[in-house]
């Protein structure tokens, strides 16, 4: 298809976001004039490893915890690979692990594969969630057990930006002697986090979900908890994770989760504001559209909508047409279109399912971008709908879907 537009309007950022300008600008110096080795002896590499030890107090800072309990990874998947493998080689004799349906694949295909691969030694409750996308506590306590070496829960979801209560289900697990795990990758920096006042023992991180570079991870290790490195090599991160720092990706990470502790009202006001303007906007201007996901207890910055009878395939395609990048709950894995885990999951309906699309905002949307999608959306979803067998059998039975979540 054709580009028609050199615009960009970027509502992706679930999926990657933007470096910001002042990360990149702190970044700099530490490709070119301090490329000094944070572990070596003389001071030219010495004054690069006090800047790293002054991110890691700024990361600290808009996670509530101390310095020392954070460390250095090469991504959230790795971040979360670590949580989860260390905890179940530190209780070897716990074969169980408990999770939920709706997680990242960094978290879900582990879970599977140390389910299936390892002669089946573990084994994995992947809780369900409501149509909201809402969990079942009841449920979650249930699946607690004696057998259960730890809880891996994400705080809020990529897909639909529901929101889990992450301090309930974390004292849960600790009130059981259960190590608790969050992939927090979409939560930081959209979401206040204190982990001083919780009972998480992992939380997973990404920069690049956050305004810094794509390829640094932080995993927060609570002082006390046991802890057995992923990757093994020198002596680095206090020996918990082998592997000179990325020491560059590490300082722009600190710079922004400084300018996000100083913007997390902005996100929760103007971004949040964008939002709704946005998704009111198409709900109101499309017929037979749905909103995926509980309506408040939700990211600031995430709406997941489906457009019954269209494809999200389809629809992303023509948005690109205008320069709008968005994104989709229907992923084409290996030639199939199939509906998102996430989305089957919370039973959408086969009909929405297929045409869920995500909108991601961040403080760099504007109010001019998201009258462009609703000036333009409508119109894409109307054409496709026209030339859709579904969408023409529908209308004439009547029978449209009407059978969103009444929950939310
Ligand atoms: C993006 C993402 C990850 C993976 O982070 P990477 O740094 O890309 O490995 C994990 N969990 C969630 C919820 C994410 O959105």
């Amino acid at each position: 298809m054709s580009v028609t537009t050199d615009r960009v309007v970027y509502m992706d950022n679930n999926a990657t976001t933007r470096v910001a300008p002042e990360v990149l600008a702190e970044m700099l110096p530490y490709f070119s004039d301090f490329y000094g080795n944070p572990s070596s002896m003389h001071n030219f590499g010495g004054q690069v490893g006090r800047k790293v030890a002054e991110a890691r107090g700024k990361i600290a800072a808009l996670l509530g915890c101390s310095p020392d309990e954070l460390l250095f990874t090469s991504c959230g998947t790795e971040s979360d690979s670590t949580a989860i493998l260390s905890a179940i080689q530190s209780f070897p004799e716990k074969r169980h692990i408990v999770t939920t349906r709706v997680e990242h694949p960094a978290v879900k295909n582990l879970c599977e594969r140390l389910e299936s691969l390892t002669g089946h030694r573990h084994k994995v409750t992947q809780l369900p969630v409501e149509c909201d996308g809402t969990i079942d506590l009841c449920k979650y306590e249930e699946a607690l057990t004696d057998e259960t070496a730890i809880v891996s829960v994400m705080w809020a979801n990529n897909e639909t930006g529901v929101i889990f209560p992450i301090e309930r289900m974390a004292a849960l697990a600790k009130e059981r002697g259960i190590l608790f795990h969050t992939d927090a990758v979409q939560a930081v920096g959209k979401v206040p986090i204190n982990l001083s006042a919780m009972k998480v023992d992992f939380l997973s991180l990404s920069g690049h979900k956050l305004h810094a570079p794509k390829g640094i991870g932080v995993l927060y290790v609570r002082k006390g908890t046991p802890f057995i490195p992923f990757l093994i090599g020198g002596h680095q991160e206090h020996g918990r994770r082998g592997g000179t720092e990325n020491v560059a990706a590490i300082i722009g990470l600190g710079k922004a989760c400084e300018l996000a502790g100083a913007k997390m009202n902005e996100e929760n006001t103007r971004v949040k504001a964008l939002r709704d303007r946005l998704e009111e906007g198409l709900i109101a201007a499309i017929p037979h559209s749905l909103l995926n996901g509980h309506k408040t207890e939700r990211l600031p910055n995430t709406t997941n909508i489906s457009f019954e009878y269209v494809e999200g395939e389809a629809i992303l395609l023509h948005l690109d047409r205008f320069g709008i990048c968005a994104s989709s709950g229907s992923a084409c894995t290996s030639g199939s279109l199939e509906p998102s885990h996430v989305m089957r999951a919370m039973g959408v309906p086969f009909t929405a399912a297929h045409g869920s699309t995500r909108f991601s905002l961040s403080i760099y949307n504007s109010e001019e971008e998201i009258d462009y999608v609703l000036a333009h959306l409508p119109k894409i979803i109307a054409d496709l709908r026209a030339m859709s067998p579904f969408w023409a059998e529908a209308m004439k039975s009547q029978a449209g879907c009407g059978c969103g979540c009444k929950k939310g």
